[in-house]
């Protein structure tokens, strides 16, 4: 995902308007969400340990 600089908006391609886009999100906001949705997996099987040992 690209922000164009001259325009603002937000666009798939590498360049827009005639300039080279800002590289914005993209791999780095997939790898956020798949580091929270890992952590509450986590946090649940952690739970589910503690319920089975006691
Ligand atoms: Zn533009």
């Amino acid at each position: 995902m690209y922000r164009c600089r001259v325009c603002g908006s937000e666009t798939e391609r590498a360049v827009h308007c005639g300039t080279a886009a800002e590289r914005v999100r993209g791999l780095a906001a997939l790898n956020n969400d798949r580091v929270n949705l890992l952590s509450s997996v986590f946090a649940g099987l952690l739970g589910w340990a503690i319920g089975a040992l006691f």
